[in-house]
């Protein structure tokens, strides 16, 4: 028995079946992005440890058990990048990206965090990633959360429910949070280990408590709403009304505070009842201390990230048609000479066509055991090349998906017929 070496828990092969799913999201995410005016930014996957120690915060989840960290061999602590909005302040910081300059930033890339694996939930995932660095808003809220919107009917999707909320500003909320500290510590014999950790550290996230048991007691807690200074309040209802304005609907929900510490005022999350418990599909808010936090100017910040094998997941589940990538054409030539001159015709027609799909059979054989590999891959014609069409300088073209005739052709004739049926 052959003994392959497993793959690592939680991190996934996407096969070249899913790829196309996933390149239907890549694609139109690029798309969209572009529209907006965001601009692509690629940072490392391997940070300093510190750099996310001090932006997502000691006490949540991520830093505190999910971290994949280690020492490399001059011994400094790094860590595999759990996400992207960190990495990108730290590259716009140390490249001067912020100096007197406003940004719209975009990235894509695989995250790593050392989860329990299960549907929807993986140690290596992919996220797309939007930040705007140096926005006041409420213009710029609006425009991260419609591109969201506007993403999810370009791929079709009916299902994400937008769900926001302000979480005001740091100071506002710090006196949120002694309001909730006073009330569940009033609780503190119903709390599991888990929230008692929460309380003293970081009692907001005992909202995120995903125990049941917990449900009324946090239900009945403070509302963040009540505490919200004045300031976040405007911001917060002209996010509002643009939304409105264009037509994205949404509902507040006053118990969303999100994973991480740097966030204030806005936040918000697409959540779909198609996942499971692994709800959320795209969230982010704004980050308006984190970039003085990383050494910066006081700079305001806001951003998103979607989970792509959850999108996938998603597409899958709401039933959308995906259209396969397979080849337009399957060239097959039968004999030396013929597999030769099949080479640099196949190599013409990707330069004469650069949208058409061609494929070359290089498996070699006869023509009969080759046509049915042109078959198998889907393709709508199979190009032939044998002993005729050689000494005729043609191509024979054969539909392999519809009842039309075997036609012999010039290479102009087919380039212009790839062209005219594409
Ligand atoms: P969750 O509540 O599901 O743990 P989160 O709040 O930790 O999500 P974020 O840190 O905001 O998630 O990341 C943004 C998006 O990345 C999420 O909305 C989700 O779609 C996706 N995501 C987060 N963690 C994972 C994971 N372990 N596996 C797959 N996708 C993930
Ligand atoms: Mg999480």
């Amino acid at each position: 028995m052959v003994d392959y070496i497993q793959p690592v828990r939680g991190m996934n092969d996407v096969l070249p079946d899913a790829r196309s799913v996933w390149a239907v999201v890549e694609t139109a995410a690029e798309e969209v992005f572009e529209a907006y005016g965001y601009q692509r930014i690629r940072i490392p996957a391997l940070e300093r440890t510190e750099l996310f120690c001090r932006s997502i915060g000691e006490t949540t989840d991520i830093v505190r058990k999910e971290m994949y960290t280690f020492e490399d061999r001059n011994g400094s602590s790094v860590t595999l990048r759990p996400e992207a909005t960190a990495g990108i302040v730290r590259a716009g910081l140390s490249n001067g990206l912020f100096h007197n300059k406003q940004q719209k930033l975009w990235c894509s890339g695989p995250m790593f965090r050392h989860e329990k694996p299960q549907k929807g939930r993986y140690r290596q995932f992919h996220q797309l990633d939007v930040e705007a660095v140096g926005f006041v808003g409420p213009e710029i809220d609006a425009e991260l959360i419609v591109m969201s919107a506007r993403l999810w009917e370009r791929l079709g999707l009916q299902s994400p429910k937008l769900e926001i909320n302000s979480l005001g500003t740091t100071k506002s909320r710090a006196v949120y949070r002694e309001a909730l500290q006073r009330y569940f510590t009033g609780a503190r014999d119903t709390l599991d280990a888990e929230s008692l950790h929460r309380l003293d550290r970081n009692p907001l996230r005992i909202l995120d408590s995903k125990n049941p048991d917990l449900e009324d007691l946090i239900a009945n807690a403070p509302d963040l709403s009540e505490y919200l200074d004045e300031e976040s309040k405007v911001h917060f209802d002209g996010v509002q009304k643009l939304l409105d304005d264009v037509g994205v609907e949404h509902v507040i929900n006053t118990r969303l505070v999100r994973g991480l510490d740097y966030y204030s005022r806005t936040v918000f999350e697409w959540v779909t009842d198609l996942l499971g418990a692994q709800s959320a599909v795209c969230s982010g808010g704004r980050y308006d201390t984190l970039v003085s936090q990383l050494g910066g100017k006081d700079t305001p910040a806001i951003g998103w990230a979607l989970g792509v094998e959850r999108v996938v997941e998603l597409i899958m589940a709401e039933g959308l048609p995906i259209n396969e990538q397979t080849p337009d054409a399957y060239l097959t030539a039968g004999g030396e000479q013929a597999r030769r001159a099949g080479f640099s015709i196949a190599e013409e027609l990707r330069a004469k066509l650069p949208n058409a799909r061609v494929s070359m059979d290089c498996m070699g054989g006869s023509l009969k055991s080759q046509l049915r590999r042109a078959d198998r891959s889907g393709a709508r014609l199979a190009l032939i090349l044998g002993e005729d069409e050689l000494a005729a300088e043609k191509i024979s073209v054969k539909a392999l998906r519809e009842d039309t005739p075997q036609v012999m052709l010039t290479l102009d004739e087919l380039v212009s017929m790839l062209l005219s049926s594409p």
